[in-house]
This record gives C-alpha cells, structure tokens and sequence, in this order.
C-alpha cells in the first residue's frame, strides 16, 4: 500500500526492552539483580549509572498480555489493512526470546504464558471475523481472506523449510525481489490456514522440527533464526463513506515473527569449530540487522541506500523492514548480574536500532 494515509513522520521501527524474571538457577546461585526501570518512564538503568531510553520498557512483572497489546495487537490490526510487518525478539540465549515470541513447542504451557505468535494469530482470525460480520450487517459483499502460514528458520546463511524439513537438504533456496519490491522464497512451503486451530498445528510443526544444537551455555540454545510469517490477502469493496462501492481492491500483507538466534559472544560459550563458524554467521545476520534498523530510524540517512542485501535475513525480511512496514524489536534481558555484560551488549545494540 501507498503512503498516503500514513503519517508523514510515522515511526517505522520501534525498539522495546523486555527485562525477564530471574530463573531458578540464577536465585540459586543468588545472584543480584542489576536491572532497574524508571517508573513510569521507558528507561531502563544498568548497574548504577549507565542509562537507556528506549519506546516501551517491560520490566520482570510485565506479562504475555502487556507485551501482546502494546506492541504487537496494533500491527496485526493495520495488516488487515495491507501493511506489512515484522517483529523481533533479539537477545543472548537465555534472555527470554522464544518465550517472548511463543516460538517453542511447549505442552505445559499455562494460557497466561502463551507468547506473541498464538496471540497474534488468534487476534487476526478474530479480526477477519468481525470484519466479515461487519459487513454482512451492513448489507454489503463480505471480504474474502486467505491466511498463509510459513516457517523458515536460516542456518549458516541457508534457508531451512520448516514444515519440509528433510527434503532441504539436497537443495537450496533462493531468495528473489518480483517486479513490486515483494520478497519471495522460492520452493518454500505456503500453508494455507483457515482457523485458529490451523494456524496453531502449522506453528508447532515447524517448532518441533527446528534446528538445535547444544552449547556449553544452554543445551536448548538455538544457534540460527526462526522466521514465521503469516501472508494475508484479502478481496474487497474499495470502502467508500456512502457504501455504495462496486470496485473490488486486492490487499496483500505479511507478517514476520523473527526469534534471533542468540547474540552472545562467542568466548563465553566456549564455542570452536563448526560451532564457532556458526557463530561467525549468527554474528553476520544480527550485524547487518542491526545497520538496516540503524539506517531506518536515522531521519538524515532515509534516502540513502539501507544494506538489506548484507545477510540473508536482512534479505529475506527486505519488503517487511522500512517502507510502509511497522518493525518492532524486543530486545530481551536477563535482570542478573552474572549477565552484565551481554545485558549491556544488547542494550547498547537496541539503542543503536532506535
Ligand atoms: P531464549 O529463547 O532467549 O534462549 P527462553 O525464551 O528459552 O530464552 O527463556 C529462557 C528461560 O527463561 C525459559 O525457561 C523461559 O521459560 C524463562 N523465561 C523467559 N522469559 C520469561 C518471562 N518473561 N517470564 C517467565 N519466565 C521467562
Ligand atoms: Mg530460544
């Protein structure tokens, strides 16, 4: 879509601190917590004298439902008007990205703790519905939806099919930019999803088939990104004040739900060989996303060139970063001393991205 109906100097991408609970281990081990948040201000103070401000700050009592309607509800609701969007948890391993997200496959998870993409996908659902009833009660044509599901994760620069997770490995996709600036994957399966429930099963099917390899760290680290993208295209009446419309308009969006892999530096988890090439990668990825977003929000710089095609995930999220696409990066953050200084690696990382 155009920008005509978008603010002039409308934010693009906004930055979000999410400062997690301490877990177990870290109470066990008594460590102290170094995080403290301004009240009432988006600021999150480190140690005792190292400041961050940020667009929203959500601090250890912050739950699901805060994270859910602040940053991401909005973006769901301007994608049934045909824009895209991208959100991103980013973070060390341990920091709360996938929780965040709703990423993981989890069987014992309580409702209050179900993550972004559930939430997300139940709110667009319910959205089309309304729409759907709304026009049945004015007396006018319905729009017709069709939601497609994807579930991509990148690994060492290639591109893993998540719902045909085995048959990738002979081959490689191609990333590749149609005429209209659209990005396209191509041979990587389209779901189609017409429920709730559809969508649901599609998520952990892909969740349960992702790559994972073990890390001194944290043996459920993830080492790569994982990208779900919900496609939404919708046929419509063009809307018109008198409700008399009989032109049809086609809106597509696309929304990307990107659970980073872990930005930890690699000495700490003691990585070498294959690991340790991996983290060269992971490190280019988060790298170049960091330039994109930096390049994004720097007003003076807009007309320049932002470098997408410096990684494969800054590519393939191409026509979902800037534009007319809302972005919201989640920074996650431990609150424990013992992570000081990843905590102010990635609080320095998101402030750079504001
Ligand atoms: P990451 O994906 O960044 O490696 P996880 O999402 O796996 O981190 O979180 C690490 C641990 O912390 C998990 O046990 C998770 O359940 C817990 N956790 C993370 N964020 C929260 C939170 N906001 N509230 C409660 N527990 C959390
Ligand atoms: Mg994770």
């Amino acid at each position: 879509r155009d920008t005509e109906n978008m603010d002039e100097d409308d934010v693009t991408v906004r930055v979000a601190v999410r400062i997690r609970p301490q877990i177990p281990r870290e109470k066990i081990e008594m460590c102290q917590i170094c995080t403290t948040v301004t009240p009432g201000e988006p600021q999150v103070l480190l140690g005792s004298d190292k400041v961050f401000t940020y667009d929203y700050v959500f601090d250890t009592p912050d739950n699901q439902v805060d994270v859910f309607s602040t940053c991401v509800a909005p973006l769901i609701d301007s994608s049934l008007e045909g824009y895209n969007a991208t959100i991103l948890a980013y973070g060390q391993t341990g920091s709360g990205k996938t929780y965040t997200m709703g990423s993981g496959f989890d069987v014992e998870m309580s409702p209050e703790q179900v993550g972004i993409i559930p939430r997300a996908i139940e709110h667009l659902f319910e959205g089309i519905q309304n729409r759907i009833d709304r026009a049945k009660e004015n007396g006018i044509l319905a729009p017709e939806f069709k939601v497609m599901a994807q579930f991509m994760e990148l690994y060492n620069e290639e591109v893993i099919d998540l719902f045909n997770p085995a048959y990738n490995k002979e081959k490689s996709y191609k990333i590749h930019e149609d005429s209209y600036g659209g990005i396209q994957v191509k041979g990587v399966a389209l779901k189609t999803v017409t429920s709730t429930q559809e969508a649901l099963q599609c998520l952990r099917i892909g969740a349960l088939s992702r790559t994972t390899a073990s890390t001194q760290m944290n043996t459920q680290s993830s080492r790569s990104h994982a990208i779900f993208t919900l496609h939404i295209k919708q046929q419509r009446l063009v809307p018109s004040d008198e409700g008399d419309s009989t032109e049809f308009e086609t809106l597509t969006a696309k929304f990307h739900f990107v659970d980073l892999a872990g930005s930890e530096r690699l000495k700490r988890t003691g990585a070498t060989g294959d690991r340790a090439k991996e983290g060269i990668s992971i490190n280019c990825g988060l790298l170049a996303l960091g330039n994109v977003i930096s390049a994004l929000g720097d007003k003076s710089k807009k007309a320049l060139h932002i470098p997408y095609r410096d990684s494969k995930l800054t590519r393939l999220l191409q026509d979902s970063l800037g534009g007319n696409s809302q972005t919201v990066m989640i920074a996650c953050v431990s609150p424990s001393d013992s992570d000081f200084m990843e905590t102010l690696n990635t609080l320095k990382y998101a402030n750079r991205a504001r």
